[in-house]
């Protein structure tokens, strides 16, 4: 009778265990990557065989857009599941470790902290430029580990020291430096690879977060790759498809991992980069990289500086294809928690959709109706989509109208014909920027001020 006992309990007890078949979430995220320079989005001269694997065996979301056309805000609305403007994320934060206004602000709950709720192991590789104060260190955020830098960039190679003070400060695990001894985006990869190693049979699913400061600037590659790019003529061109490539090898040292580890089928993996492609002939740079067939860059309110490749890759759950409907990387949020377990904060307003359902094709509608983006404060940039509607306004310019559906690369100014539409879209970009608020802080340019607090 007590064998009998014993038995059923351990039955009980593995069923509980065999029962948590919740799945592992990693984002990763690009850093200025430009929207045709991978394989799978149409890229002939920067090879890139592990993200080109990983969009073959998930979903390409064809309209994946970001909340801001630029790094931190992005990275904000991401970890947080809301527009950054309703908290006043709105700038990059300067690098200030003595100011703890300057980062995402304490009262938001971020992705992390909901899962780990729920039971997930939570960590962290790579740039965070959320805050530099040690009240927003990512530890003190949601992550249990962080390896990584704090500031909004690196150098890459420890012998080229190319970038400010910001890109020069020590790597760290938790707080503590670590060696910085080889290409900074092979440090990432191993660490990220690391992670998903050590975590493989803790018993609890995971999150990671592998943001990448590549192939953000500054330009630097292992001499060794920029042999194997000779072929591209312009000097920058080449550097940064070295950037790309070396990317894409620390993204397949992590996907390595999670198949090495038997884990890969269960872990939802969410692919995205912070902004589009710079074009930086202002600097004295080629325009290296390419956002075609899309308008504009970094920084603009055109589909070239928020539409994103974006992909979504969970083998047991979704098959692959594509996904033609808007959708934006403030959904990551939802989705993890629908598919942890977690608790979506029902205090505040939630610009988050879980995707699933989409994705499977269970539910057949728009995740989103209307999409909105703003830049540089109440008076700055807009725009807004609405269906395949989308109205850009610049500042104090006249508003411009376009049709997505017929014309991807905003060429055709419709604002003339059909003012009907530039009025109720207006109308809506009025109505959503009651809810937000004006920049808690400003951004490493806001004048000296700033730049003397620093120091
Ligand atoms: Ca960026």
């Amino acid at each position: 009778m007590k064998k009998l006992l014993i038995q059923g309990w351990f039955c009980i007890l593995t069923t509980l265990v065999l029962a948590d078949e919740r799945p592992n979430v990693l984002v990763i995220v690009a850093d200025d990557l430009g929207y045709a320079d991978l394989g799978f989005q149409g890229c002939k001269d920067i090879p890139t065989p592990n993200l080109d694997a990983l969009a073959a065996s998930g979903i390409r979301c064809t309209n994946g857009y970001v909340s801001h056309p630029f790094c931190s805000p992005t990275r904000a609305g991401l970890l947080t599941g809301r527009y950054q403007h309703r908290f006043g994320h709105e700038n990059n934060p300067a690098y200030l470790p003595d100011d703890p206004k300057s980062g995402l602000p304490l009262d938001q709950i971020t992705l992390p902290e909901m899962l780990k709720k729920a039971g997930y192991a939570t960590g962290m590789v790579g740039k965070w430029h959320l805050g530099a104060h040690p009240s927003l260190h990512p530890n003190r955020r949601g992550f249990e580990e962080y390896f990584g830098f704090i500031g909004g960039g690196h150098l890459y190679d420890p012998a080229e020291p190319k970038g400010g003070d910001e890109y020069k400060v020590p790597l760290q695990f938790n707080g503590e430096p670590r060696p910085f001894d080889r290409y900074l985006t092979d440090i990432l990869g191993r660490e990220a690879a690391a992670y998903v190693d050590r975590h493989a049979s803790s018993g609890k699913p995971w999150f990671l977060y592998l943001a990448f400061n590549a192939p953000h600037t500054p330009l630097s590659a292992p001499k060794e790759l920029l042999e194997k790019f000779s072929s591209i003529q312009d000097e920058h061109r080449r550097t940064y498809a070295a950037m790309v490539h070396s990317m894409d090898a620390a993204v397949g040292e992590t996907l390595k991992g999670l198949e090495k580890t038997r884990q890969r089928e269960n872990t939802l993996v969410f692919f995205v980069s912070d902004n589009g492609g710079p074009h930086l002939s202002r600097r004295n740079l080629s325009d290296f990289t390419n956002n075609s067939p899309l308008r504009g860059a970094k920084g603009d309110m055109y589909e070239g500086g928020i539409r994103v490749p974006f992909l979504v890759c969970w083998p047991k759950r979704l098959k692959p294809g594509l996904y033609e409907k808007p959708v934006i990387a403030l959904d990551f949020f939802a989705t993890a928690a629908a598919m942890g377990g977690g608790k979506v904060p029902n205090d505040r307003k939630m610009d988050s959709v879980n995707l699933l359902p989409y994705l499977t094709g269970e539910t057949a509608g728009n995740p989103h109706e209307v999409l909105f983006w703003r830049s540089q404060g109440p008076g700055g940039n807009y725009a807004v989509r609405e269906g395949d509607w989308k109205l850009v306004r610049n500042g104090s310019a006249p508003a411009e109208l376009y049709n997505l559906s017929s014309d991807v690369g905003e060429t055709g100014n419709l604002a003339a014909q059909r003012p009907d539409k530039v009025q109720a879209l207006t109308s809506l970009i009025d109505g959503w920027e009651k809810e937000t608020k004006t920049p808690v802080f400003g951004g490493p340019k806001q004048g000296p001020a700033r730049k003397k607090k620093a120091k």
